[in-house]
């Protein structure tokens, strides 16, 4: 009866080890690496009750980035999924790539550090590998506009990253001309740009402008209309369109897997949300195949400048 325990568990370990795949890292412009790959977070109540249980399954995959937010309501759940990893001895601390983001109604300089550390509290962490200005629209509670400017939210981010509760800082949603006047007056710039690309919105001269200044970008929705929204959209490219179905042929991929490889060719790094153990595994599992110039300007042409938001 134990040997028969013992078989089993060695069983799922051997599956573990051997279902797990490797995500490259690349150079952050402050020297930090990042997984070219990370595990989106944001879902519904449903979502947050599985996250526990689904970044145990993402860790065990091989995903070693998770991308939250203080308005995701589930820093809470991943905080006790990244203390299970640890605990269960399948990764520590330093090997895992942790993002969360300042909301809207904290843009004054002297809120940051606190709302980081609120973050950090949830969690469960003493730092996070990545923290990012969600917008650039402050907001009071009510909603409405609470007129802060973002270079001054840049100084309490650039505290953060002094006192070591980042150990990098970044924006979010910010276009060409938000990112050239941060630029242009910051003594930290930012690492990344999480933006919205996917085949409909392409955004090909803003990832090049961030690209072109060392901000890597990072691209949220990335399977934009493949997968269900829950909106009609008249011009939404669907998973079965023939010309994406004929590349995934080519490499034995799923058109989602076409579509996150391309976002990775583009050189950016998509963060593909799921809590589901199986579309997390083929969600990651887009590391033995590379498409050709051809096949991503075919991609490209999908292009329809529509954003889900
Ligand atoms: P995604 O493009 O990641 O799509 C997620 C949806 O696709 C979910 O419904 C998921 O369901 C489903 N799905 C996942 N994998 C598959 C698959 N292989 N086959 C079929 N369906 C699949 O969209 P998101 O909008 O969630 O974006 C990703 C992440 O980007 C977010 O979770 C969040 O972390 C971040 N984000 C950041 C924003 C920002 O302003 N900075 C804005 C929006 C998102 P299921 O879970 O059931 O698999």
């Amino acid at each position: 009866m134990a040997s028969t325990k013992f078989m089993g568990l060695l069983l799922a370990v051997i599956h573990v080890a051997m279902s797990k795949v490797e995500v490259p890292k690349i150079s952050l412009n402050d020297g930090n690496q990042i997984p070219i790959l990370g595990l989106g977070t944001y879902g519904s109540a449903k979502d947050i009750a599985r996250m526990r249980q689904a970044i145990n399954w993402a860790i065990e995959a091989g995903y070693r980035h998770i991308d939250t937010a203080s308005l995701y309501g589930n820093e809470v759940e991943i905080g006790q999924g990244i203390a299970d990893v640890i605990n269960r001895g399948l990764v520590k601390r330093e090997d895992l790539f942790v993002t969360t983001k300042l909301w809207n109604d904290k843009h004054a300089r002297d809120q940051v550090v606190p709302a980081l550390q609120e973050s950090l509290s949830r969690l469960g962490l003493d730092y996070v590998d990545l923290y990012l200005i969600h917008s650039p629209e402050s907001e009071k509670a009510d909603g409405t506009s609470a007129n802060i400017d973002y270079l001054e939210t840049w100084q309490g981010m650039e505290e953060a990253k002094r006192l070591g509760l980042a150990k990098s800082i970044g924006v979010s949603n910010f276009n060409i001309e938000q990112i050239d006047r941060l630029l242009a007056n910051s003594n930290i710039p930012p690492a990344v740009n999480e933006i919205e690309v996917h085949p409909s919105l392409t955004q090909t001269d803003l990832v090049a402008h961030n690209q072109d200044r060392k901000i890597v970008v990072m691209a949220y929705s990335p399977f934009g209309f493949l997968v269900s929204r829950n909106r009609p959209s008249a011009v939404s490219l669907r998973a079965d369109d023939p010309a994406l179905v004929k590349i995934a042929q080519k490499y034995g991929k799923t058109t989602g897997q076409v579509v996150l490889r391309y976002l990775i060719d583009r050189g950016m790094i998509p963060i593909p949300k799921s809590t589901d153990q199986n579309r997390q595994r083929e969600n990651i599992d887009v590391f033995d195949f590379k498409l050709t110039r051809d096949e991503i300007e075919t991609i490209n042409s999908f292009n329809s400048n529509t954003s889900i938001f």
